[in-house]
């Protein structure tokens, strides 16, 4: 597990990709510049670490793109101490991110391969979410609600309604919906049963699937 100079300079440079792209928040970028991405992903890819694309981890699965990661969480707003649920751990990059910003991370993942990896990695890297669960995301995580901010990381076919009624008022879900091709999507919960909603561009996930394997 090492992090040197050669991959903190890779790390600066993708901070000014992202940045290039239109990210603004300061936070966001410290996040990305201080997250050891390589560590995150199969040492085959290493060399592409930093490279601001998505790659393939365990199970099938992939690591999101850091811009990709970066405006879903511009998206969300996080402030210190907002509690937030990710649906879609994986490598928990997006979770590590999270994280760095003083969020109180749930995180539900469905795959149990990369629930275990991940559960071992993120405290080893000093990342300790409020709690990793192996389940189904499409449900929520009733128990922990309301949150402040709910984030999906994986192509979601519909909106779960769960989701929808486990935000605050004032709270904020981001999330891709699509079938093959995504738009990403912003609710914000102006009241009980009222929602404000957001379109942005579009963007490309590996799917939601319903229930554990
Ligand atoms: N945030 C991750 C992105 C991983 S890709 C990262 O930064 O690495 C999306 C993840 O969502 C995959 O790990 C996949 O297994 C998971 N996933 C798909 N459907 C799910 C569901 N219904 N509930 C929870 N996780 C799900």
């Amino acid at each position: 597990m090492k992090d040197t100079f050669k991959h903190k300079g890779l790390r600066q440079q993708l901070v000014e990709t992202v940045k290039g792209k239109g990210i603004k928040e300061q936070k966001v970028l410290d996040a990305i510049g201080k997250i050891p991405r390589h560590l995150f992903m199969d040492s085959g890819f290493l060399d592409h670490a930093y490279v601001d694309k998505a790659f393939p981890i365990a199970a099938d699965q992939t690591i999101s793109q850091p811009y990709t990661v970066a405006f879903q969480t511009e998206l969300l707003q996080v402030k210190e101490g907002s509690k937030i649920l990710e649906i879609g751990t994986g490598s928990g990059y997006q979770t590590a991110v999270l994280c760095e910003l003083g969020a109180k991370v749930y995180s539900i993942e469905r795959q149990l391969e990369l629930f275990k990896i991940t559960s071992k990695f993120l405290p080893k890297l000093g990342y300790r979410a409020k709690k990793l669960i192996f389940g189904d995301g499409y449900k929520g995580l009733k128990e922990e609600a309301p949150f402040d901010g709910i984030i999906v990381t994986a192509g979601a076919p519909f909106v779960p309604k769960p989701l929808m009624s486990q935000l605050n008022i004032g709270g904020r879900l981001v999330i891709p919906v699509g079938d093959d091709v995504q738009v990403m999507t912003l609710f914000i919960r102006t009241g009980l049963k009222d929602f404000e909603k957001h379109e942005f561009g579009e963007f490309r996930f590996v799917p939601l699937l319903e229930d554990k394997n």
